[in-house]
């Protein structure tokens, strides 16, 4: 092993590259890699501190427990493997394979997704796996889909420096994506006339260094978005040319947009006319436009159509298919996009390919050596669908990988009970305890980052090799290979013969030649001497090619059966919950700087805890005015399904109507103090993502429940 190691950071999809420097003690110092072409060099505190949570509250052996009231009893791996396949044989005779659920991660390697969907999906003969990026960006996966024919971002990171005016909708991308902000903050002020316009509802670190802050009423995303395609139409800013050759459904969308004029927009967004007129003309006037968004779009029950309604702005200007311009969709996790290539949602098969559609389902049972009809010829379960499936005793082994649902799951009150009620529930995970491991019949121990090999791909198509360096703990095991040892136990000696993650990856790649996200010409070997590569890159690539920057689309020919992108023309429908007399507020739920999901790992780093010792909810002074409120005061949330007990923090952060709390704080954390206490389940009807950014609540001051807002 060399004494520089060089991997990417485990936690959010900026995916910035780490070098893990070896010690004249034996220990690892971790830096920035210089040479990692999406970071270059920069990280994060959480990227900087990621060794310190590697050792900590590891979960070392297989656990098991006959009911959940019992006691955990440490079991030996021959005695674990004996239990899935006794209780994924039983469930099978006894219910068929659709009883059978798997929830995975995007914190998962790209080798491990795809030893899970085969298994799953080909072995198993069910497409219930699904995975935390269906809380996370499932909306922006069908909105890309829908309106470019495939999922895929079109951009890279470069494209922040070469923009002229960057439009981010639904993402504090400062604190959330701490590098991707900035390299975009650096050239913004190196440039001086790069605009940088900012929709958020709260005024966040990202909207404090914006040229124009639009602070939306929460859920009126699309109706600002329709404003600006009309103002443009009604200028005549927009690209005829490449609406006509490339494009359809711009007369429907015309149609739509008209229904949109400013001074109702304006009105209806809770913004100045003006505001609205400026950004459509910074918008109109750019060479290039590059917009941002995440979870502020992607987490609502119209967040399909939220990301489609952003994409029908660059169609209506050509603003996709070139150098600094185009929607990029900055994921959440480290390999969500890994994920989404290897299959790793409840509707997909590897190579972005599709479970409804049968010729796909051909493609993968010939090459898995399976015979027809394997795969199931219908999308499985979301993560709602399994928490509903247990309630009416549909789902009977549920088998949760590397996350963890009873803290990120919406209406968690529901979800506890749903999990009370699990006949088998498996966790596999490296750290324990978790708020989910309390709902565990069997605990699998996971080897981790730096513990095994695989790879990771970020927001701009970069895969970077993360070799291991560490030995896992105890008897951890890394996450594919226990997988693939329950396949062979299951009677799939040839499907699972592989020795090492490289080999695992050599197979996956062969799955993506020809589409989109083509991997066929990487491999470990490749990755370790070129260093991170971007997707596409087929097998003929040479390795100068391999290693320069990648955009899809630039020949305008859209993954369409034409290659024409399509216009939605979607009108707004607002938030799924809308506040009323009873809960008149509406709380927005986010992410603080240097916290991490759940907590699992930031949790137990000191220079974080420190950082962000407690969830502190976000107030406008006119609505703590009201309830003769001050900053520190405890309150009570209240929503239709639960209730925290939280501090205030007073302030213009958000604007009145509207609360905000991070959603970091689960049981283990802190008592009451989950924000998804709060939200509720209501979704996207095509992406089935939750609204978990927007809830009707009331606030109580601490012992006055009488006193409302
Ligand atoms: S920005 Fe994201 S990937 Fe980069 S160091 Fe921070 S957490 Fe890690």
């Amino acid at each position: 092993m060399s004494s520089i190691v060089r991997t990417l950071c485990p936690y959010c999809g900026v995916g910035c590259g780490l070098e893990a420097v070896l010690q004249a003690n034996g220990s690892y110092k971790i830096r920035g890699d210089r040479a990692h072409p999406s970071s270059l060099g920069m990280v994060c505190v959480k990227g900087a501190t990621i060794l310190e949570s590697v050792g900590v509250s590891r979960l070392t052996e297989p656990q098991w427990r006959r009911k959940l009231t019992d006691d955990f009893q440490p079991i030996a791996w021959e005695e674990a493997f004996n239990l899935l396949v006794e209780q994924l044989n039983n469930v099978r005779q006894e219910y068929g394979s659709d009883a059978i659920c798997f929830y995975g991660s995007g914190q998962l390697q790209t080798e491990d997704y795809y030893v899970a969907q085969k298994l799953v999906k080909g072995c198993l003969g069910t497409n219930n796996f699904d995975t935390n990026s269906r809380m996370c960006m499932s909306s922006a996966v069908s909105a890309y889909q829908a309106s470019l024919g495939s999922d895929g971002s079109p951009c890279c990171y470069e494209d922040l420096e070469l923009t002229d005016c960057a439009f981010l909708l639904g993402t504090n991308t400062a604190e959330c994506h701490p590098i991707v902000f900035n390299r975009l903050r650096q050239s913004h002020k190196r440039r001086g006339d790069v605009k940088l316009i900012v929709v958020d509802p709260r005024s966040t670190p990202t909207a404090a260094v914006a040229d124009l802050h639009l602070a939306i009423r929460p859920g009126t995303d699309i109706d600002l978005l329709q404003g600006l395609g009309y103002l443009l139409w009604q200028w005549g800013k927009i690209d005829e040319v490449f609406i006509q050759q490339h494009t359809q459904g711009f007369e429907q969308y015309v149609q739509v947009i008209q229904n949109y004029p400013p001074e109702w927009v304006a009105q209806r967004c809770g913004i100045a006319v003006d505001q609205l007129v400026q950004a459509a003309q910074w918008w109109g006037n750019a060479e290039r436009v590059l917009s941002l968004w995440s979870m502020g779009v992607n987490q609502s029950a119209e967040g399909t159509a939220k990301a489609r309604s952003l994409i029908d702005l660059h169609l209506l200007t050509g603003q996709i298919g070139r150098p600094g311009c185009g929607p990029f969709s900055l994921t959440g996790q480290p390999n969500a996009m890994g994920g989404r290539e290897a299959g790793g949602l409840a509707h997909l098969l590897p190579g972005y390919r599709q479970v409804e559609n049968p010729q796909h389902r051909r493609e993968i049972e010939d090459f898995w050596g399976l015979k027809p009809g394997s795969i199931a010829p219908q999308p499985g379960r979301s993560m709602w669908e399994i928490v509903t499936g247990l309630e009416q005793n549909q789902v009977h082994f549920v088998w949760i990988i590397a996350t963890n649902p009873l803290v990120s799951m919406p209406h968690l009150e529901r979800v506890r009970a749903a999990f009370q009620q699990s006949p088998f529930t498996v966790v596999q995970d490296a750290y324990a305890p978790t708020e989910t491991t309390a709902y565990a019949h069997l605990l699998l121990p996971a080897a981790q980052w730096g513990e095994k090999t695989g790879t990771m791909t970020n927001s701009e198509r970069q895969v970077t090799l993360c070799p291991q360096f560490l030995s896992p703990p105890g008897s951890a095991r890394p996450d594919w290979e226990i997988l693939a040892e329950v396949g062979r136990r299951l009677g799939y000696e040839a499907q699972f013969r592989f020795a090492t993650a490289a080999e695992v990856f050599q197979e996956f790649v062969q799955l993506t030649q020809g589409r989109v996200c083509d991997y066929s010409g990487l491999s470990h070997e490749r990755l370790a001497r070129l260093g991170p590569v971007a997707w596409p890159c087929p097998a003929d690539t040479s390795d100068g090619e391999a290693v320069r920057v990648k955009r899809l689309y630039l020949d305008k020919q859209f993954a369409t059966p034409d290659g024409k992108a399509r216009f939605a023309a979607l009108r707004s429908q607002g938030v799924a919950e809308p506040p009323d007399g009873d809960f008149p507020l509406v709380l927005t739920t986010g992410r603080y700087y240097g916290h991490w999901h759940t907590q699992t790992r930031t949790g137990r780093i000191p220079k974080i805890q420190k950082m962000h010792p407690e969830p502190l909810l976000a107030m406008h002074p006119h609505d703590a005015e009201k309830l003769g409120i001050q900053s520190g005061d405890w309150v009570r949330v209240r929503s239709r399904r639960g209730q925290v007990r939280v501090k205030v923090m007073v302030g213009e952060q958000v604007r009145p109507g509207a609360v905000f709390l991070p959603m970091h704080w689960g049981e283990l954390w802190g008592v009451q103090q989950a924000a998804n206490e709060l939200t509720h389940p209501q979704s996207c009807p095509i992406s089935k993502q939750p609204e978990l950014k927007a809830c009707a609540v009331r606030v109580e001051r601490e012992g006055k429940d009488d006193f409302r807002v």
